[in-house]
């Protein structure tokens, strides 16, 4: 069985080794097997050399985090992650059926429906209060009266905030300083219609990408044909920027030109003045937003004016959130993420601090070792004057 990559890009490798030091999972077990180098051999020897799709090749996909930092060091510009999403879409009818249950009822069932996942929501707001669920899962604090209060769209708007499914249901204080610090620049910001939940970029790290491509086109449709569509998450925003390559569409192409960070977006309106807080904060790249997107840059301009800003020192390298990646490979998880806050620390050194992260699994899963994390819009939010 061939995995039908596109074969220029898949021979594109010379097998180098520029991106090894850029793999946090190669950096945490040394393995061939576990670099990009690795992965790409692997799959050139299934599908160019008849090599079979067993267990050994399955678990090497898998254990990719597709954060794309292989992709930013690698000089023959390998598209590794669309060679790992699309092997990853061959692998899936594949998969044992206890786990496409499970995919089929957090990707198809719950994710896509966005009243479900509310509802689910609040189940587990009670189970917080009965401490059922805990820490280390790193989940927010969720809150009855944020989950019963909807979000508010100005008349007439000129610009749109993309709210997204479980950010909305778990994060949507975060939304709500989004859309605070975009009033204050004077833009009225305007919210997606039914429908525009659930982006499909958890789809699309699973290898499902029909179920992505629809929800791409949900997503087109809820919102107007006009205007930035500003997104608060970067796993979102970076799958949405993907959607003219997804689809292949004019339409879908026109509708990624429009798709800007939060943090990019607002560095591109005139400068909102800041108190200067004293407080030290750490900037986390999100992979998504730094290797995909290169927008790492304005988190730093629209927060300048009120932190004392920290660097970590580590090139970007992932914190091992990598969307259901804690769940699916949860010690090599773990195991990227200790070097990740060890990085932290010794950036932040002996005084406090808070992290900043501008997407929500990151988020979750530094809280979930211990750190304070906001996101930049909170942290912009709190340092208006
Ligand atoms: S996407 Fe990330 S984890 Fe996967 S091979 Fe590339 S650098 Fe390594
Ligand atoms: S840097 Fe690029 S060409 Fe070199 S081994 Fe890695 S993927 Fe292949």
């Amino acid at each position: 069985m061939k995995l039908q990559l596109p074969e220029d890009d898949l021979v594109a490798c010379v097998a180098c080794g520029l991106c090894l030091p850029a793999c946090p999972t190669y950096r945490v077990t040394g393995l061939e097997i576990a670099s990009p180098r690795g992965r790409i051999a692997a799959m050139q020897a299934v599908q160019l050399g008849g090599a079979p799709i067993d267990a050994e090749f399955t678990a090497a996909m898998d254990a990719c985090l597709v954060c794309r930092g292989c992709e930013v060091a690698c000089p023959s510009s390998v598209p590794f992650g669309h060679l790992m999403e699309a092997a990853r879409a061959t692998l899936q009818p594949r998969r044992p059926a206890q786990r496409r249950f499970a995919e089929w009822l957090g990707y198809r069932l719950v994710l896509p429906h966005h009243g479900l996942l509310l509802a689910l929501t609040w189940l587990l707001a009670v189970a917080q209060r009965l401490r059922l669920v805990p820490n280390r899962f790193g989940l927010p604090r969720l809150s009855f009266r944020s989950l019963r209060t909807p979000l508010d769209a100005d008349a007439h708007p000129d610009v749109f905030l993309f709210t997204g499914c479980v950010m909305d249901a778990w994060q949507r204080e975060v939304h709500r300083a989004a859309l605070t610090v975009m009033r204050a620049t004077g833009a009225r910001p305007g919210l997606p219609g039914v429908h525009g939940g659930c982006c499909g970029a958890l789809h699309l790290h699973a290898g499902l990408d029909d179920q992505a491509r629809a929800l791409a086109k949900q997503v087109i449709a809820s919102l107007p044909p006009e205007g930035p569509v500003v997104v608060d998450s970067a796993g979102c925003g970076a799958a949405m920027k993907d959607y003219g390559r997804l689809l292949d569409t004019d339409g879908a192409r026109a509708f990624s030109a429009r798709v800007r960070d939060f943090s990019e977006w607002l560095a591109e309106q005139a400068p909102l003045p800041l108190r200067p807080s004293g407080t030290t904060v750490v900037v986390q790249d999100p992979c998504h937003l730094r290797h995909v997107q290169h927008a790492e840059h304005a988190v730093r301009t629209v927060l300048r004016g009120g932190y004392q800003l920290v660097e970590i020192d580590d090139d970007g390298l992932c914190c091992g959130a990598g969307g259901a990646y804690s769940v699916t490979e949860p010690s090599l998880s773990a195991a990227v993420r200790a070097r990740k806050v060890d990085a932290i620390r010794a950036a932040a050194g002996d005084g406090p601090f808070v992290v900043a992260s501008a997407n929500p699994g990151c988020a979750m899963h530094l809280a979930a070792a211990g750190l304070t994390v906001q996101h930049p819009a909170e942290l912009v939010e709190e340092a208006l004057p």
